[in-house]
């Protein structure tokens, strides 16, 4: 996953703004969605 969705926010994997921890924790969640097509990633 490069980019994804978490409550409308566009968040990018690789922009140092999330904490890996912190975005496994979110996908385990089936917080984060595709910005394309809304899928849960
Ligand atoms: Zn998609």
């Amino acid at each position: 996953m490069i980019t994804g969705m978490i409550e409308n926010n566009l968040i990018n994997c690789y922009d140092g703004n999330f904490r890996a921890e912190d975005l496994r924790k979110w996908s385990t969640k089936g917080l984060i969605k595709c910005p394309a097509c809304n899928k849960v990633i």
